[in-house]
């Protein structure tokens, strides 16, 4: 596991500030969910954490180590999108093990670190099966699989649940909750969902237009809201 620390940071798009030098502190082990309404950066803020996005200025740390100027595949994370793409023409066993052939670890060792998460996420009956003959949910597990078999010291999730049918979500959410239980990996969550975020993690970031509005235990942000964006945001009583 691995703490993961956000400096003042920024983010420019073509002369246009997006992220306006924000500071977010994740502990080792925490499961924290970034929300905030369409276009406030928490994507971008993720795929700063991923390396997926340059850094315009200010700092993000993986652990005790500056990461701005590490690459992706040598950064200790994996992120599960919303548009999880497996590979169709493979089998299940061979989407959750690609990513470790092609670092080159042994047969034995893939298969291994396969069977467990299968295990975890209820695809060992499935792992001979090609991602069309299987339901969403079942594919988004797959996608969440891959993640697992490479032992990451951060996950992160962008939407991961968005795309799946409201009955679905309610069960993967608490999936992912025993996920946590069990792993405890450090992880960030990026939803517009405040009810996933209220029930799945230990600590919110509420994100409004590129500034951190309010963090804290989700019991507190509905109690004390500072401001009447959180009490709406996170449908506190007004
Ligand atoms: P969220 O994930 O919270 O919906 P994003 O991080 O995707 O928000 O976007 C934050 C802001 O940055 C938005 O105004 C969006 O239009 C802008 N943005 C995101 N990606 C790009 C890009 N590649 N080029 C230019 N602007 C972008
Ligand atoms: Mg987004």
């Amino acid at each position: 596991m691995s703490k993961v620390e956000i400096r003042n940071l920024r983010k420019t798009y073509d002369n246009l500030e997006v992220i306006h030098g924000i500071d977010v502190d994740i502990a080792d082990g925490e499961f924290v969910a970034l929300v905030g309404p369409s276009g406030c950066g928490k994507s971008t803020l993720l795929r700063m954490i991923a390396g997926l996005e340059e850094i315009t200025s200010g700092e993000i740390l993986i652990g005790d180590d500056v990461v701005n100027d590490i690459a992706p595949k040598d950064r200790d994370i994996a992120m599960v999108f919303q548009n999880y793409a497996l590979y169709p023409h493979m089998s299940v066993r061979r989407n959750m093990g690609f990513a470790l052939k092609q670092r080159g670890l042994p047969a034995s060792e893939i298969d291994k670190r396969v069977a467990e998460a299968a295990g975890i996420l209820g695809l060992a009956d499935y792992l001979e099966r090609k991602p069309r003959q299987l339901s969403g949910g079942q594919r988004q597990r797959v996608a969440m699989g891959r993640a697992i078999v490479r032992n990451p010291n951060v996950f992160l999730f962008d939407e991961p649940l968005s795309n799946l049918d409201a009955k679905l979500r309610v069960q993967m959410r608490s999936e992912l909750k025993e996920l946590h239980q069990r792993l405890a990996t450090t992880t960030v969550y990026v939803t517009h969902d405040q009810i996933e975020a209220m029930t799945l993690s230990d600590r919110v970031v509420v994100m409004n237009g590129g500034n951190v509005e309010q963090a804290g235990p989700p019991l507190e942000l509905y109690d004390s809201p500072h401001s009447l964006f959180v009490a709406a945001f996170i449908g506190s009583p007004q």
